[in-house]
Parts: C-alpha cells; sequence; structure tokens
C-alpha cells in the first residue's frame, strides 16, 4: 500500500517546531511506518517533485520569494497545515510589524545591513488557503500526533478553542494570579495542557488568542495588578503582531 507523502518545510523561523518532531524518540519510528516522509530538512537531503499528501510549513512570511514558494507548495499539497505560531499568528516575527522597519534595521544591524528586503509578516493563512493550523512556540508533540492521526484516519480535527485556564485547572495549578504573578492564561488557546504553569511558568501567550476572548476584561486584570497599558499591549501582542491591525507597513 502506498503510504501518504508527508512534507516539512520552513520560512521566517526558528525551526524549533520541526525539532519537536525531529526530537519525538521512538514515535518518529512508528510515524515512520505509517507515512513516507518525502521531505524534511532537519533530517534528511532527499528532495520530491511529485505531490504531497500533508505539508507541513513551518515559519511565517515576509517577502515576495517566500509568498512564491507557499503558493507553489499550496498547488502540489492535498493538505497544507500551518504549522507552530509563526506559521498560524506570525509568531514572534510578527513583532516586527510594530516597529518602523528603518528604526529595526538600524538598531539591530547598525550600518552593517546587507540583508535581503523584507514586507510586512504575515501568518500561512494571509497568504494562502490552509487546512489545519497547529498553534504553539513551539508546537506541542501530543498535539502534532492528534493531528497526524485523525488525517491519517480521515476523521475531523480541529484546534482547542479552550483558554488554557481549562486545562490548567484540570492539571491542579496553583493560580499564577494567587502566587502574585500575571499571566495571560484566560485568553490564550489552549491545547498545550497548560504546559508552562505545570512547570512553573506563566503563560505568555504563544498560542495566540482564543477566538472571542475577553481582552478588555483581561486588560482591566493586567492594569489592577499594576501592568503599563503599553506593556500589557506588547504582551497581548508578542505571537500575534502580524494579525494586529494597525501594523507598521
Ligand atoms: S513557533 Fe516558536 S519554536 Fe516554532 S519556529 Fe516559530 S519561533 Fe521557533
Ligand atoms: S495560572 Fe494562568 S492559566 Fe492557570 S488558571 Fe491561573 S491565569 Fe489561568
Ligand atoms: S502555557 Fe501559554 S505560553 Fe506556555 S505553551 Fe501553553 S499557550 Fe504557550
Amino acid at each position: 500500500m502506498t503510504r501518504p507523502k508527508v512534507a516539512f518545510f520552513d520560512f521566517s523561523c526558528c525551526e524549533g517546531c520541526q525539532l519537536q518532531v525531529a526530537n519525538i524518540g521512538e514515535t518518529l519510528l512508528d510515524i515512520l511506518n505509517l507515512v513516507e516522509l518525502v521531505e524534511f530538512r532537519e533530517v534528511m537531503s532527499e528532495k520530491w517533485s511529485g505531490r504531497y499528501t500533508v505539508t507541513f510549513a513551518e515559519g511565517s512570511i515576509n517577502n515576495e520569494e517566500s509568498a512564491q514558494k507557499l503558493r507553489m507548495l499550496r498547488d502540489r499539497s492535498d493538505i497544507l497545515v500551518a504549522y507552530g505560531s509563526c506559521a498560524a499568528t506570525g509568531g514572534v516575527i510578527g513583532m516586527q510589524n510594530r516597529i518602523s522597519r528603518d528604526n529595526l534595521i538600524s538598531t539591530v544591524y547598525g550600518d552593517q545591513w546587507g540583508g535581503e528586503e523584507t514586507r510586512t509578516v504575515r501568518a500561512i493563512h494571509q497568504v494562502v488557503k490552509v487546512d489545519y493550523t497547529l498553534y504553539g512556540c513551539p508546537i506541542n508533540p501530543a498535539e502534532f500526533l492528534s493531528l497526524l492521526k485523525a488525517i491519517l484516519c480521515g476523521i475531523s480535527w480541529r484546534a482547542s478553542d479552550n483558554a488554557v485556564c481549562v486545562e490548567c485547572k484540570f492539571n491542579e495549578n496553583v493560580c499564577m494570579y494567587d502566587r502574585g504573578a500575571t499571566c495571560l492564561g484566560p485568553i490564550t488557546r489552549g491545547g498545550c495542557n497548560s504546559w508552562c504553569v505545570n512547570n512553573g511558568n506563566v503563560c505568555y501567550g504563544c498560542r495566540g488568542m482564543v477566538d472571542n476572548p475577553n481582552r478588555a476584561g483581561a486588560e482591566d486584570v493586567l492594569l489592577t495588578h499594576g501592568l503599563k497599558p503599553e506593556l500589557i499591549a506588547a504582551k497581548m501582542e508578542m505571537y500575534t503582531g502580524a494579525l494586529e491591525a494597525g501594523n507598521v507597513k
């Protein structure tokens, strides 16, 4: 039986989400019994010129060359997955949309800038149609496996729209607000099993916001905990800058 052909590609990102799969351990061998991995730069050098059954596209799009490559991948893929927060929401790369391009380049590179021209950062779905979205910086391996299983079984799958707080309560964590810290869990999309809070950290909102976040309510809570409005906005848009209105072009 022909196995589904699966490929991973990366655009502007740190490739940490691909590493999550490369480091998945023995389960990777089980996956390879079920699918044929045809392109995955981090673990193999082979290339494939035919159609892809499932393409995982990691990273955000910030120049026309990347946009063209993404459109080509979309045309050649039966299923396209926006893979990780850079792909799903623009991720941390999208922060540059909130800053003047000239200031950004002079701050980081001084007069040494010799790179290619970049444009406004876009998430994958802002360029092509996406079939599934895996959120997270990085993605959660358990959620990746649940999506892959659903695709291979032909059953429906949808990313969680519960706030991280729901999973955090199931995990019986003591709330960070009761420990004197602030946390973006109330408005952040779950699916990570409250990963950071389970490990003693706050939620930074890496999965972006739930579909209908009570952002005003969350801002009020953060204000009462002493955060300045500019800091609240920066925290809330750290992973979603590419999706926010009023971006610097
Ligand atoms: S979402 Fe995070 S871990 Fe994944 S590629 Fe982007 S920066 Fe790296
Ligand atoms: S620690 Fe954060 S995620 Fe957990 S319940 Fe409190 S606000 Fe929600
Ligand atoms: S707890 Fe928050 S920051 Fe941590 S992985 Fe989950 S969504 Fe991301």
